[in-house]
């Protein structure tokens, strides 16, 4: 159930007109398209984030293999290569979701 912006009188979700007032309820959906601009904004941001944290550990496990392992055996090191160039790769998603999260920041404010 929602309510009628103008007299309050209780209708359903879907409703286009006012039962009560006969008020058009379409086209007052300005705040609700900004709520799921808002809504995307934040999802474009989490991913972000995820994408900074995956980079974050691939780069130091890559590191940490590389730079350990290496000594060991050349095959485990090339693996850690292989992280750090995964969580660069990240860190390129991340910049990318980042980048979304500010253009609709931009639709938001016009
Ligand atoms: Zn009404």
């Amino acid at each position: 159930m929602t309510h009628c912006p103008y007299c309050g009188q209780r209708l359903y979700e879907d409703a286009i007109i006012c039962s009560a007032c006969g008020a058009s309820l379409i086209g007052e959906d300005t705040g609700w398209q900004a709520l799921q601009i808002q809504e995307k904004i934040d999802e474009a941001k989490q991913r972000a984030n995820i994408r900074i944290i995956s980079a974050i550990v691939l780069v130091t496990i890559g590191m940490v293999a590389g730079g350990v392992l290496c000594v060991s055996s050349n095959a485990i090191g090339f693996f850690g290569v292989a992280f750090v160039c995964l969580g660069i790769g990240c860190m390129a998603s991340a910049g990318r979701h980042e980048l979304k999260a500010r253009r609709l920041q931009k639709q938001l404010k016009l």
